[in-house]
């Protein structure tokens, strides 16, 4: 999560604040998108015990609530992280993958996913307090993650426009081998590139993509052990996808290898692939169809 290109690592988080006015966010950054909608993930913000949307809401507000009150003296601020660390519960889904007790809810409305030691958060009077987290201040402003990067610029666009959930965008937006499969099927499909405005022009387009991204979250064919949605997308890869393969005796995967891995498909049970393979088929049609109408 985190803010303005002009100031980069606010990468490590999604501000809400608008830029000074000589500034400018391009329409391909992901880090913020809205007033409602930024990324907090690699502030470790789904590494949580519940990481349901209702869970990680009340963990941010409560924290956001005990921060508005918090003197902003370096003992204070510390003070805060203990105090949060002790109320919290501290099981993690991922125990190596750091979880900031300075992530909270910014903003006007205080309804963004941001840092509280930003810079631009009013309460902070332009003091850049993240030296106090367990990143460091170089790290947080600087840090962007691979999908940053490695996504073409139109995908990235598209990102930012078709999703509207907050909850279900921070899940995406790490997911770059996912997104990067799906947009490719559609262009496959539609045997050229997509852009941002074919879905502008077809509004009903939008909402199957949407529903098609949303799979990261509702995607039916996930073992239940692997129930919790944090994704590990840093490059020392120390906690890759599993590896899919069919059970003996079935066939050998068709079509979507890359997107039924990265949403963590099962593959123990007899036709489980094979039906997962025919309902993202059924998903990317009526897709196809809509921008095609
Ligand atoms: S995970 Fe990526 S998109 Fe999200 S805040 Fe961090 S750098 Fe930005
Ligand atoms: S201090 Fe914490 S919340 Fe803020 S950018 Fe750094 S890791 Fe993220």
């Amino acid at each position: 999560m985190r803010n303005l290109r002009a100031t980069s690592k606010d990468s490590l988080n999604g501000q809400p604040i608008s830029p000074p006015k000589a500034q400018k966010i391009d329409d391909d950054y992901l880090c913020q998108v809205s007033g409602s909608v930024s990324c907090g993930a690699c502030c470790g913000l789904y590494n949580v015990a519940n990481d349901s949307r209702a869970g990680i809401e009340a963990l941010l507000a409560a924290r956001s609530r005990r921060f508005a009150t918090t003197p902003r003296t370096v003992e204070d601020i510390l003070r805060f992280r203990r105090a949060i660390e002790q109320h919290e519960n501290q099981e993690r889904p991922l125990s190596d993958f750091h979880h900031c007790p300075y992530l909270g809810l910014v903003g006007p409305r205080q309804e963004t996913v941001g840092c509280l030691l930003h810079p631009l958060e009013p309460l902070n009077r332009g003091l850049d307090f993240r030296s106090l987290s367990h990143y460091g201040g170089m790290t947080c402003h600087i840090y962007f993650c691979p999908a940053t990067r490695l996504l073409p610029a139109r995908y990235k666009q598209m990102l930012r426009a078709v999703v509207m959930d907050w909850y279900l965008y921070g899940l995406l937006v790490t997911e770059h081998r996912l997104l990067q499969a799906i947009f490719e099927e559609i262009e496959y499909r539609l045997n050229r590139p997509v852009f941002l405005d074919d879905f502008r022009e077809h509004p009903e387009a939008c909402r199957a993509l949407e529903d098609l991204l949303g799979l990261r979250i509702a995607w039916p064919f996930r073992p239940s052990e692997r129930a919790q949605l944090v994704n590990y997308f840093f490059n020392d890869n120390r906690h890759p996808r599993p590896v899919i393969s069919p059970p003996a005796g079935e066939p050998n995967i068709e079509r979507y290898r890359t997107i039924l891995q990265e949403l963590e498909t099962r593959t123990d049970t007899a036709g489980h692939l094979r039906r997962a393979e025919l309902y993202l088929d059924s998903q990317f049609r009526f897709l196809q169809e809509c921008l095609q109408s």
